[in-house]
């Protein structure tokens, strides 16, 4: 049996562990387990349902000081940090436990015109494939609504993060995971009896689960990469504390979050004294280390391919100039694994790759701007729209903005992790994806509306419709009154 074994990023002489590759076959097995589990599964009460996601999201809480290590050890993420990913996880599931009975209600509306009922039915196994970045979260945000709905669920996470997440998806019930690469994740994604594919990941990635869903009309919902725009309008009023919290905006998980500040927009006449406040704050925050080390906020990239790739992109930033940020921990030896000096880099045009791509890595171009129409333009420049951030003084001036950006989220004051919220809806526009996770929509991602319904004309003693007839034409809608909208079902 082929087994996909985990380096630590940070050490990369230790393992961290190993788990088997699922081939193609097993894959079509856990499908098939899933779909024979549905019907059981979707057939019990939401509550029901939710009281054994509760007991999974009490036991995964109760591990936490087990967990973290090793998602730190798997991904090069802060140990603090990765408590706080499994937390949130946690206090999502937990959210999801709560809003779903009465999100996924059926209504049923009885009334003059007829009696309609829509239930919110799930689609049966939803295939999800998800990133090493934040491994845990990224698969809760799947695993709850869709389990919460009444969907079995196979999972298939990144190679480059396997065993966390393995371990948080054994706490829930109707969840098998799978192994492997892209084979195996396409072999997921294209298997005839997946009727819902869930994907977060890269654009190639993106494109080709698409592709493979499509042609089997299985729907998706795709979180894709993001290129965030903080736009700082020319009042913003940053505190020490801001700059901080911007800085970390850009640099935690080592920069490689779809929704970091990856481009800083500053007003010209403010970019001095803009910069050497950023410099001092990653000074006192930004410490780059051994993710298990105290203290440290800043650990390796991913892989030996990430780090080269990152920093061919701040060597190739001609023109610009590339500051070092932050500060080593104690005794840190970066040879011993994937660490990526992190960069602000001054002085680029727009075009530059460094701004024109993702760069998914801890390097941050500041660009000077004139004008807001102007920024706004250059903020929305390229094919992606996750995220963005509007800073000022003035709330409502900020809002202003906001709502003009072509992305999908736009937060003000802050950006990244501590502008996110369980209620509010996230994803992306233009090639950052579609469909979304968190709040309302979220949940709704993973049910489809079925209806039951008999118009007034046929129910006993209603006066029928002429063959062929279009229902509510102006001259046959039968007479409106109040009805009786019933309580959900
Ligand atoms: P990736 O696209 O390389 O891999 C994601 C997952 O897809 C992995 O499980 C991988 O094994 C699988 N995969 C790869 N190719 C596949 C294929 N052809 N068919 C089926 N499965 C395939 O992404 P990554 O490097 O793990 O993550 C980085 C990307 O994810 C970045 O672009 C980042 O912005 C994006 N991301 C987006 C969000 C969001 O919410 N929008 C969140 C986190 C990360």
């Amino acid at each position: 049996m082929d087994l996909i074994t985990r380096e630590n990023p940070a050490r990369v002489a230790e393992i961290v562990g190993s788990v088997p590759v699922t081939d193609p076959a097993a894959v079509d097995a856990a499908v098939r387990r899933a779909d024979d589990a549905f019907r059981g599964w979707s057939g019990l009460p939401v509550a029901e349902r939710v009281a054994a996601l509760r007991r999974g999201a009490d036991t995964v809480a109760a591990r936490l000081e087990e967990l973290a290590p090793l998602l730190a050890r798997e991904s090069g993420k802060p140990l603090a940090d990765s408590r706080g990913e499994i937390g949130f996880a946690v206090a999502f599931l937990r959210w999801v436990c709560d809003e779903a009975p009465a999100v996924l209600a059926a209504t049923e509306v009885d009334d003059d015109a007829g009696r309609l009922v829509v239930r919110r039915k799930p689609y049966g196994v939803v295939g999800c494939v998800t990133p090493w970045n934040a491994p845990v979260i990224l698969a809760m945000l799947k695993l709850g609504p869709a389990l919460a709905a009444g969907n079995t669920v196979v999972l298939k996470p990144s190679p480059l993060a396997p065993l966390t997440i393995t371990e948080v998806a054994a706490a829930l019930p109707a969840v098998q995971v799978i192994h492997g690469g892209a084979e195996t994740g396409r072999a997921l994604a294209g298997h005839p009896l997946v009727r819902k594919v869930a994907f977060t990941g890269g654009d190639a990635a993106g494109r080709e689960i698409a592709a493979t869903a499509g042609a089997m009309i299985t729907p998706a919902v795709l979180e894709l990469g993001g290129n965030d725009p903080a736009v700082f309008l020319p009042d913003f009023a940053l505190s020490d504390a801001d700059y901080e919290r911007l800085v970390m905006a850009s640099f935690a998980t080592a920069g490689q979050v779809c929704m970091a500040a990856k481009r800083l927009y500053v007003p010209r006449a403010r970019t001095a004294e803009f910069t050497e406040a950023y410099l001092a704050a990653a000074e006192r925050v930004l410490v780059v280390g051994d993710p298990l080390a105290p203290g440290v906020t800043m650990g390796p990239v991913i892989s030996a391919a990430a780090a080269a790739r990152i920093r061919a992109l701040v060597a190739d930033a001609a023109g610009g100039t590339a500051t070092p940020l932050g500060r080593s921990a104690p005794g840190h030896d970066p040879a011993s694994g994937y660490f990526v000096t992190p960069h602000l880099v001054t002085g680029l045009d727009d075009h530059a790759p460094l701004v024109a791509q993702e760069q998914f890595g801890p390097a941050v171009p500041l660009l000077a701007y004139d004008t807001e129409e102007e920024v706004l333009v250059r903020a929305d420049a390229g094919e992606l729209g996750l995220a963005a951030s509007v800073w000022s003084a003035d709330e409502e001036r900020a809002f202003a903005l906001a709502g003009r950006l072509g992305a999908g989220f736009v937060f003000v004051n802050t950006h990244n992790r501590t502008g996110m919220s369980l209620r509010a809806p996230f994803g992306g526009v233009k090639r950052s994806g579609y469909g979304r996770e968190y709040g309302r929509e979220g949940l709704l991602e993973y049910v489809q509306s079925a209806v039951v319904h008999v118009p007034a004309a046929f129910r006993p003693g209603g006066p029928g419709m002429a063959p062929g007839a279009y229902p509510g034409g102006v001259h046959d809608e039968p007479p409106r009154s109040a009805g009786s909208v019933r309580p959900p079902l």
